[in-house]
Order: C-alpha cells, then structure tokens, then sequence
C-alpha cells in the first residue's frame, strides 16, 4: 500500500481505539450519528453514496438499492473517510456542497482510493480482522468466515485479506475474459520474478477463472470452484510455484473473485497449527501468536507463519521426541501421507513448549 493508503487505514483504526470499539461487526451508521451526521438510504444511479456539507453540517446518502447491505456498509464508511481524512473536506468541497462517490476499490481517483481504505480499516480493523482469518482457516474459507464477522462483502473482505497477509496471495476480481483489479500481498510484490497484473489485463487461458468465467449461470448462482495452479501462469517468473485457485461467483455483481494463496503442502510439508510466545512454539496451546509450523526432514520443528510477523524458530526433534516418546513428523513423506500424520499429530500434540535458547536456527 501507499502511503496514503496506509495512512487512511491507520486512521480509521485509530478512530476505533477513541470510540473504544473491540468488537466486530463495527457499526458505521452509528459512528456516524455519534458525529451528528445523519444517513439515509436513497435511489442513487451512478454513485455508491454521497458526501453533503452545508453551512458544517455533514450529512451522508448511500444508494439503497442494486447492492447488498455490506456493500452499503462499506459506502458508508467510505463517506466517513472523506469526513475524517485531514485534507479530504477541503478539496471535495471547494466547488460545491455535493460530493459523489465510487466506493469499493474500483474508482483509481486518490481521495476514492483513500476513502475506501479507510472503510477498510474502520469495518476489518487488522487484529480482530486477523483473529476472524485465523478462526475461518486459509484462502476462500478464511475470507468467508471473516466477511461473516465483519458484515462486509466477498470482494472487500479478500482485498484487506491480501493487505493483511505474510504470505504470498493474490485476490483478482474479473468479469468475462477481462481482470477488473488485483490486489497483491506485499509478500508477492515483493518476490523478484513477478509480474503486477494490471486493469483489464486478460485472465490466463489455462486457469480455473477462465473456465469459469465461461458460465455465466455459475458466476450468477454463486457457485464456487477451486483446483491446482502455478503462479506462473498469473505472474510469470521461472520458478515452479505450486498455487490453489479458488474462485466464486458474485452473484448479482456479475464478476468473479479468485483468490491465488499457497496450499498447505507447498508452504512446507505437514502443518501444525501452533502458539508462538517469544520464546517457545507449541500446538494450540495458549500464547500471545497463533501460526504455523511444519515438521522438516531433518527432524527439526520450523515455524513459517505467525499473526504477528514472520518467525523462523527451529526445534530438536530428537529433543522434543525424547520428552514426549514419540517419532516428529517428517517432510518427505507424500502429500496424503503428510495430511494424515498432520491429522495424527494434532491430535496427540507432540511438541513441547522449548526455552528459546535451545532453538537453533538453520
Ligand atoms: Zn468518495
């Protein structure tokens, strides 16, 4: 993100934290009352909502028909944006009193982007948003389960999803042959061999959306999809990648959401669901960071995802294997093999919690 972007979205947490708000879903419409702006649904074409100001007093209009209630939520926050965001009144009023607007992260116009990552952050403040992905699992489950708890859309949900994650991801919106936007995890603009997609760039032939896309009766029933992928074929490069890409209809909206994440198996071998404290790991157990963690070949425990920031810590299998009388999980075994000892283990939770000085690294 930009800075901002970045900006807009600290903002709008920061906005939370003076209301003393910790739960989700958060309420736009009553923050807003809370600054005396009145809202109200309308019959708006062309635009998600609409900013008034006269003589300072604000009022916000949202359109109440063509989109869901979480999208209207998000038009909502989005015109809190323009409200709160320092510098934003000055320029959308020194013509007029009217400000319309394009919510939802298709409009490329600054004070629009900025409104929307605001929304962003007011609606999927990042660590109750976290905690929500964590709870959901990973990719398409994870985006679902957290658009519950958060009442926001498929689409905005994936986008702060993305904005979120320490791992490669990638959440494209398409319609037909044609991508609309992509969000990339910074993780993924960062690796030195990827292509940025841009607007209106082709969807690849040989992908999943593609095919689906083909249909327009699964786009508008909401079906879902998913199947094995390469980041090659989204981002170019030379390396392998292996990559899960799973798509959903939006319905009425009449476009697609494809989110391209890594699967378990290409992360590292087996995974186990862990605690991380500052200085131990161990399975589901209580700690400050919940992550990730896979057995490797040589025996020791490796932790690649963590809520927080990205850990690498290493454990002694032998170490841990003697405490508990049990053999670690190994990397090398195939891909069912790996689930089913990954299902064994977290149920008999073989690791124990280890001071950080016997963690070596690799
Ligand atoms: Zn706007």
């Amino acid at each position: 993100m930009k800075g901002g972007e970045n900006a807009a979205t600290a903002a709008a947490e920061r906005l939370l934290r003076e209301c003393s708000i910790t739960t989700l879903p958060v309420t736009p419409f009553e923050l807003a009352a809370a600054n005396g702006i009145e809202v109200q649904g309308v019959d708006l074409a062309g635009a998600s909502g609409v900013l008034l100001c006269s003589g300072g007093t604000f009022g916000i209009l949202f359109a109440r028909t063509g989109r869901n209630e979480a999208f209207q939520r998000f038009s909502v926050a989005h015109e809190l944006g323009h409200y709160h965001l320092p510098g934003h009144p000055e320029a959308l009023f020194a013509e007029g009193d009217v400000h319309r607007s394009h919510a939802g992260f298709e409009s490329v116009a600054s004070y629009e982007v900025e409104a929307d990552h605001f929304a962003a952050g007011l609606l999927m403040p990042r660590q109750l948003f976290k905690a929500a992905v964590l709870r959901g699992g990973d990719g398409l489950d994870a985006i679902q389960a957290a658009a519950a708890a958060c009442e926001t859309s498929l689409t905005a949900t994936a986008i702060r999803y993305a904005q979120c994650a320490d791992e490669p991801i990638a959440v494209v919106v398409s319609s037909g042959r044609r991508i609309d936007y992509c969000f990339m995890s910074d993780e993924l603009k960062e690796a030195s061999d990827v292509t940025w997609i841009r607007k209106g760039e082709p969807v690849p032939r040989e992908s999943l959306t593609y095919r689906f896309n083909a249909s327009a009766n699964r786009v508008r029933t909401a079906e879902r999809d998913e199947a094995a992928s390469d980041l090659r074929l989204w981002f170019g490069g030379g390396r392998e990648r292996e990559l899960v890409e799973q798509v959903i209809g939006l319905g009425a909206y009449g476009k697609t959401l494809t989110v391209l994440s890594q699967t378990p198996d290409s992360r590292a071998g087996l995974l186990l669901r862990v605690s991380c404290s500052r200085d131990s790991i161990r399975p589901d157990g209580p700690g400050r960071e919940v992550g990730w963690a896979t057995g490797m070949d040589d025996g020791r425990l490796l932790c690649i995802r963590s809520l927080r920031k990205k850990v690498f810590r290493f454990m002694s299998r032998d170490a841990a294997s003697k405490r508990q009388g049990r053999t670690a999980p190994r990397g090398s075994r195939s891909a069912p093999e790996r689930a089913a000892a990954c299902r064994a283990h977290r149920a008999r939770r073989p690791w124990l919690v280890r001071p950080a000085s016997t963690l070596r690294p690799p």
